[in-house]
């Protein structure tokens, strides 16, 4: 644990120096996320909005309240999660990051995601899933676990819709409540991270997503 902090608190000093994208030129304080060290679960958004930006946390604004709601239904807390972002810097007016930005920004998540060794990754909104599943669609995949390979490491994805997106449409806030509520239930399905070190046919791969997702 004492490990994993030194290390991603080395992560979150790169990334208040970091220059690899303009980003930090209008930024107050860099967001480099924040949470358990050793947690089960990852929770990855878009990117800061003006309080984050302000606070250098992420999910503090209104978007967070919600967020500590739907983890509060699970009886989590924030502080045994990893609350981070695709993107570590504001975009000015909160404006969609571009890919450029995302590019820069990636080693820092992928560095996040190697340290911490989460069971599961939660994404919220579609930038966050487009990281780990670019040719989906969030309003197809919503509140389902996939096995992902990405840069290298097996990783188990969970895409959501992004609270913002529920706080401003009534029908994603059921389902996002509904999705949330699904997790339990999938983190307990996963087995022991070893197994990832054994490349997973793809029809043991089926089979063991219908098992973590319910499906028979
Ligand atoms: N929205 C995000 O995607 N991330 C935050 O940290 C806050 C709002």
């Amino acid at each position: 644990m004492k490990e994993k902090q030194r290390k991603l608190k080395k992560i979150a000093e790169r990334v208040e120096k970091c220059t690899r994208c303009r980003l930090f030129r209008k930024a107050t304080k860099s967001v480099p996320g924040a949470g358990r060290p050793d947690a089960e679960m990852m929770f990855i958004g878009e990117g800061p909005g003006f309080h984050e930006d302000q606070q250098g946390l992420p999910f503090v604004g209104a978007s967070g309240k919600l967020l500590d709601k739907l983890l509060a239904l699970i009886n989590l807390k924030r502080d045994e999660v990893f609350i981070g972002n695709v993107i570590k810097h504001r975009p000015p007016g909160n404006r969609d990051p571009l890919p450029e930005e995302i590019k820069a920004c990636q080693p820092f998540l992928e560095k996040q995601i190697e340290i911490i060794n989460p069971k599961m990754i939660v994404t919220l909104g579609r930038f966050s899933m487009a990281q780990f599943l670019p040719d989906e669609k969030i309003s197809q995949i919503h509140g389902q676990a996939r096995f992902v390979d990405w840069q290298g490491k097996r990783l188990t994805v969970l895409p959501m819709y992004h609270p913002a997106a529920a706080l401003r449409r009534g029908e994603m806030m059921n389902q996002i409540k509904e999705d949330f509520k699904k997790i339990p239930q999938l983190l307990e399905s996963q087995e022991d991270k070893d197994f990832a070190e054994e490349p997973i046919k793809e029809e043991k791969k089926r089979e063991q997503l219908s098992l973590i997702n319910g499906q028979t």
